[in-house]
């Protein structure tokens, strides 16, 4: 009997529609899955992404998708100390992130990928040399065949652990809250960053215009009291005194590094639920889309021809690991290095961070998606080196687990 589709992908957030798009850009047969009703809803996201790095995936955004255009990032300290990190061009965009979902999900059916919503898949199995999965469409229960699977489900991931693929690591799985409010007023080209670690514990907060008088504000805490950190928070910050909470959104933000293995046989795992996302911001749209269309690349080649070729996978992970992989790996180190520091251990970094020659450094060699370099740059440049190791040497207890998770 032949197969539903060639390609089943799990899940219709960016990773997902991403990766759909380009297998039926090739040709290939794809079912798009996803559990909601509605692509995009409910929202977890700040919006906050890389134009370059869209760019770099193939995705121009709507105008209706993009808010802002963001050229400045100031960086606050504990103490109250800022950081000013300004680009002459706008680097980042605010987005509306489920008008960017829709967007996404549209353009893979528009490639002629079959996006079937309200559907959940329950179950992925193998069988011969095929992939079967059970799916629930409104109630009903129905079987799926497919040549290979896709999982793209996000970071609650699930449906991999009957393949002994590592699923996101729950200990750095932090819980995050945010708010839009109005009634501020705001430079739209400026996010804001505050690092407090009795605050925002593992993370920081962040305010983010949506225009003159809206953002986003939230923030993503270790301590399990995010609603209480951001009251506080909101209480206590000057941009954001006396603003009125209009919506609200929870989510996990994602901190622990890329996972080691994401293929096997007929089965990959792709952006969030594979750990592709930058641990220093949690952020997952770019590097997990990045990774979502080598993937489809190569799966495309693997079922080239008609028969399945599992070494086209392994390059696959290996091509991944290469692009992102090492970038991933070393915004995972950065974030758990600051992840072992007190206020005042920040406030120190920050006050050599305002050091010129660090300064010039991380706006010349800064990218908002690609942090490895600026990271590998700052550990070389003498300024920057000295400081880290006064701030670290006290911490090499953690060394274990900064180099092991
Ligand atoms: C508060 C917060 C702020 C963030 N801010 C940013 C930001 O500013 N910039 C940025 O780049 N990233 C940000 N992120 C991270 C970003 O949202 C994720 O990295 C990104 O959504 C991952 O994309 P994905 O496609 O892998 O997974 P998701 O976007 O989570 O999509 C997974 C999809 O799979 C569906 N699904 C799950 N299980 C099943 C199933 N069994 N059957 C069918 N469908 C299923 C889900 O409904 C969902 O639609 C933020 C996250 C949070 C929580």
């Amino acid at each position: 009997m032949a197969v539903d589709a060639e390609v089943v992908v799990i899940g219709a957030g960016p990773a997902g529609s991403l990766a759909a798009r380009q297998l039926a850009r090739k040709g290939l047969s794809v079912h798009l899955l996803e559990e909601h009703a509605e692509v995009g809803r409910p929202v977890h996201c700040a919006g906050l992404i890389g134009i370059e790095g869209l760019r770099n995936n193939g995705i121009v955004p709507h105008s209706n998708v993009v808010l802002q255009r963001v050229r400045k990032s100031v960086f606050h300290a504990p103490s109250g100390a800022q950081l000013l990190l300004a680009k002459s061009e706008p680097h980042a965009f605010v987005l509306h992130r489920d008008r960017l979902d829709h967007q996404l999900a549209q353009e893979a059916e528009a490639a002629g990928a079959k996006l079937q919503l309200r559907t959940r898949v329950t179950r992925v199995w193998r069988e011969r040399n095929e992939m079967r999965l059970n799916i629930e469409h409104k109630g009903q229960k129905n079987e799926l065949r497919t040549q290979f699977v896709i999982n793209a489900e996000g970071i609650n991931a699930q449906l991999m652990k009957p393949f002994r693929l590592p699923r996101p690591k729950r200990g750095y799985m932090l819980p995050a809250l945010q708010y839009e409010v109005s009634n501020i007023s705001l430079s739209t080209d400026t996010v804001h960053l505050f690092f407090n670690s009795q605050l925002a514990k593992n993370f920081f907060a962040w305010v983010i215009p949506l225009d003159e008088h809206h953002a986003r504000v939230g923030l993503a805490t270790a301590h399990k009291q995010a609603p209480e950190a951001l009251a506080k928070f909101l209480h206590a910050c000057h941009l954001t005194r006396g603003a009125k909470i209009e919506k609200r959104y929870g989510g996990i933000v994602y901190s622990g590094g890329p996972s080691s293995k994401t293929v096997t046989q007929r089965f990959v795992n792709i952006g969030d639920a594979a750990g592709q996302t930058k641990a220093t911001t949690g952020g997952g749209v770019v590097a997990g889309g990045a990774c979502a269309i080598m993937a489809a690349s190569h799966i495309h080649r693997a079922l080239q021809d008609g028969h399945y070729n599992h070494g086209e996978l392994r390059r696959y992970e290996r091509t991944w690991k290469r692009g992102w992989g090492r970038q991933l790996q070393l915004m995972t180190l950065l974030r758990r290095l600051v992840n072992t520091l007190d206020n005042q251990e920040l406030d120190q970094l920050f006050s050599s961070l305002q050091h010129s020659k660090a300064r010039q450094l991380i706006e010349q060699e800064g990218d908002i998606d690609r942090q490895g370099r600026v990271i590998r740059t700052a550990f070389t440049s003498p300024v920057l080196l000295r400081s880290a190791l006064r701030l670290l040497l006290p911490k090499v207890r953690f060394l274990p687990q900064l180099l092991w998770g």
